[in-house]
């Protein structure tokens, strides 16, 4: 009988077993990150060569991939310009019968050694023109007069383990031969109701396809499996959620005199926004039913997630509970304390034990920063029961509040901030917060600072529900944004900075990153605002903030930025998120070439909050890109790893620039960003396991699979509830996403 191997299986069986490799080979590949047969198998190629087709020199079009047979006329190697990295280049002159054509070998002078006139080689590659001339660049050469003419896939290689994209091309040849029949977990009528390849067709087809039309099929097959372990992963979580939960009825129509919600909607200076008052009433929803709430929401820069948050939380505390608010960090966390409390004003909690017949909201922040003496009094109030003085209604912290000594007396509900870096154990945590003294479980609220892309939403949150704030309140005037790139160009901001604080508004100024800790970051902005100050807004008055400053110094520069008293304020990313001061219209931005997409979007959101016309500018001159073939350009045969580093930097920071420039839709620079820096910077430190994304995108031309994927595993667990019963299923799980989690989700 033929074995059917399965993944798992594979996973257990060392590269080293394979014939083909030598043991210095193998050691290369362990630091490459590949140990097992598996690894190797999933070491996916990122292009394919036909090099199925021979032509004629005169045939070939640019673009046109092909053998060529030629003959050497002239050979001479040309050394790298001055200045320049780089091991200089072979240019060769070949003919054949139909004509001639150029070949320049990049970084490989010794191909003159190689192919001297008169010899006669099998050259494959595409056809390039460059000034005017017919060109190969990088080919790749065959002298034995025996090319390998099939679909090659090209794996990416590295030089300094030594090893070449046909080393795996060999390997991994080896390993499918050997595997023989794979093991398929996908039920057949599954299978084929989506069209899809079977695994070990798939597998086969990825790395070695008859042809190019077999490598989007098999690509398909991968990524759907991809996609389905996540999607039983999230689906497992979700029911294991459910099947434990002791949820909350929360008290969501209290009585007119009991109606904390009603009373902090009515004392807010705006009417809410509509997508307000439906995120609201989903929210509402979940809380007065029985199973706790799981909710992702999701909203642009300024779209009021904060008034949301509250709304929630006061359903919580009109009906005796606690609510708390975590961020990422303790800065995030002080802002969110600030916008919350002005938000909140002197909002009174009704209670009947009173005088009064009601007293003031308790809010607190926690974070590892505030004095001794002050946390332990809210400590001391978080665990207080009701009607107890000094009782904390809402608490505002980081991951701090997770700590064993910080207990609830009665925890409602937890907002989150920024849910991507908060994993399944906080979430646990938080669960045990409330349980302890014989509580219930809260109810989850995840906010993101800025939106992720629909499909990646669906697929990375998949066990939470989905709320959308797509709208921003009524009246703001837009944000003109502007890529400073020349000294005029920064001249001009620094013109509309004196010109806007002239008419009685604000501006900010945000700092260059600098890498080390924040106090270097603090020292630098210090001097950048001496610099500032000194050279170039002498008559304006300036104002610091950065992440060192004490928490009261933090608070009387912003309130003299509110009041107009500082008129710049100079601050480092600490001004990213909260900071609410709508009199502010301009935002310089420098060196804004080295933040991401998301964070330049949430700092110019710190403009453009009010009916005024605001700005942004971005400052960053960036290097040219050289995309002549004249420099040191890499050939066909090198990986995407090869392309000078500063150059695709540049690239992508003038992508980055220009996606801000033109749109301040948060959803759509969402997806540009996940276009520059790819999965990873969604799934995070969500994914615990390895990172199993390789060949299904989070973009939106895989959302179809994503949503295939949801609804096989949601079929699966139907049938398996812990997929017991399917072992090779369970086992895959096992293996992707780490035995912790498999054990807490498979219930083994
Ligand atoms: P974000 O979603 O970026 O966290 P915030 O919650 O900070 O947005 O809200 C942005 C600003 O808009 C704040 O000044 C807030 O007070 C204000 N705001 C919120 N909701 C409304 C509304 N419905 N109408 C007018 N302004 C609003
Ligand atoms: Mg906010």
């Amino acid at each position: 009988m033929v074995p059917v191997r399965t993944l798992p299986f594979l996973a257990r069986q060392p590269v080293s077993k394979l014939h083909s490799l030598t043991p210095a080979k193998a050691e290369a590949l362990a630091e490459l990150g590949v140990h097992s047969v598996l690894d190797l198998l999933t070491y996916y190629p990122y292009r394919y060569h036909d090099r199925r087709r021979q032509a004629r020199l005169a045939d070939l079009r640019p673009g046109d991939e092909a053998w060529v047979e030629v003959e050497v006329r002239r050979a001479r190697q040309v050394p790298a310009p001055r200045g320049r990295r780089g091991r200089g280049r072979a240019e060769l002159l070949v003919v054949d019968a139909s004509g001639s054509i150029t070949v320049t070998f990049f970084n490989q002078p010794w191909r003159v050694k190689q192919l001297p006139v008169g010899s006669r080689p099998l050259l494959f590659g595409r056809l390039t023109t460059f000034n005017g001339r017919r060109q190969l660049v990088n080919p790749t050469v065959d002298q034995a007069g025996d090319p390998d003419r099939r679909v090659v896939a090209l794996y990416r290689s590295s030089d300094k383990a030594g090893i070449t994209s046909s080393d795996f091309d060999r390997w991994i040849a080896e390993a499918l031969q050997r595997t023989g029949a794979v093991a398929d977990p996908l039920p057949e009528r599954w299978r084929r109701q989506l069209g899809l390849l079977t695994r070990g067709a798939a597998l086969w087809a990825v790395h070695r396809p008859d042809d190019p039309s077999q490598q989007e099929p098999a690509r398909r097959r991968l990524a759907f499996d991809e996609l389905l372990r996540l999607q039983l992963e999230l689906g497992m979580r979700r029911r294991a959620t459910a099947r434990d939960a002791r949820g909350i009825r929360h008290r969501v129509d209290p009585d007119p005199g009991a109606d904390l919600v009603g009373r902090f909607v009515d004392q807010l200076p705006f009417a809410l926004t509509e997508a307000q008052r439906r995120a609201i009433d989903a929210i509402r929803g979940d809380l007065a039913a029985p199973l706790p709430m799981h909710r992702l929401l999701q909203g642009d820069v300024g779209s009021g997630k904060t008034v949301v948050a509250l709304a929630a939380l006061l359903t919580a505390v009109q009906g005796g509970y606690q609510g708390a608010l975590m961020a990422p960090t303790e800065v995030l966390a002080e802002q969110h304390l600030l916008s919350m409390r002005s938000l909140l004003g002197d909002l009174q909690v009704p209670d009947p034990s009173t005088l009064e017949g009601s007293r003031p909201l308790v809010v607190r922040l926690l974070t590892s920063r505030i004095p001794a003496a002050e946390r332990r009094a809210t400590v001391a109030g978080l665990a207080a029961t009701g009607g107890t003085p000094g009782r904390v209604d809402l608490v505002v912290g980081t991951q701090a509040l997770l700590t064993d000594d910080v207990r609830f007396a009665r925890l409602g509900l937890a907002v989150v901030d920024e849910q991507h870096r908060f994993g399944v154990e906080q979430r646990a945590a938080l669960r045990d917060k409330g349980r302890a003294g014989g509580g219930a479980d809260p109810d989850l609220l995840v906010m993101t600072a800025t939106p992720i892309p629909r499909t990646a939403a669906m697929a990375v949150f998949g066990d939470l529900d989905l709320t959308e704030l797509d709208q921003l309140p009524a009246g703001r005037a837009p944000i003109t944004t502007v890529w400073a790139r020349s000294d005029a160009d920064e001249a001009a901001a620094w013109d509309r900075v004196r010109h806007e604080v002239e008419a009685g508004h604000r501006a900010y100024v945000v700092c260059p990153l600098v890498e080390g800790s924040e106090r270097v970051e603090a020292r630098s902005a210090t001097e950048e605002l001496a610099r500032l100050q000194r050279d170039v807004l002498p008559a304006l008055r300036l104002g610091l903030l950065h992440g060192q400053m004490r928490g009261p110094d933090k608070e009387v520069v912003m309130d003299d930025f509110r009041s107009g008293r500082v008129q710049v304020l100079v601050a480092t990313t600490v001004v990213e998120v909260g900071v609410d001061v709508p009199e502010a219209t301009v935002m310089v931005i420098e060196d804004a070439d080295r933040f991401g997409i998301a964070q330049l979007h949430q700092l110019r959101g710190r403009v453009g909050r009010s009916h005024l016309p605001s700005w942004c500018y971005l400052l960053a001159e960036l290097a040219g890109l050289d995309e002549s073939p004249g420099s040191e350009a890499p050939g066909p045969d090198a990986g995407p790893g090869d392309r000078p580093r500063q150059a695709a930097a540049s690239a992508d920071a003038r992508r980055r620039l220009q996606a801000l420039e033109e749109s301040a839709d948060g959803f759509y620079l969402a997806e540009v960003d996940l276009e520059v820096r790819g999965e990873g910077s969604i799934l995070g430190a969500r994914q615990k396991g390895r990172s199993d994304l390789k060949l299904a995108s989070l973009r939106r031309g895989d959302r179809p699979l994503v949503e295939a994927a949801r609804q096989v595993a949601d079929d699966l667990l139907d049938r398996h509830p812990d997929l017991a019963g399917d072992e090779v299923l369970a086992e895959e799980i096992r293996l992707f996403v780490g035995e912790e989690e498999a054990a807490y989700l498979l219930k083994s």
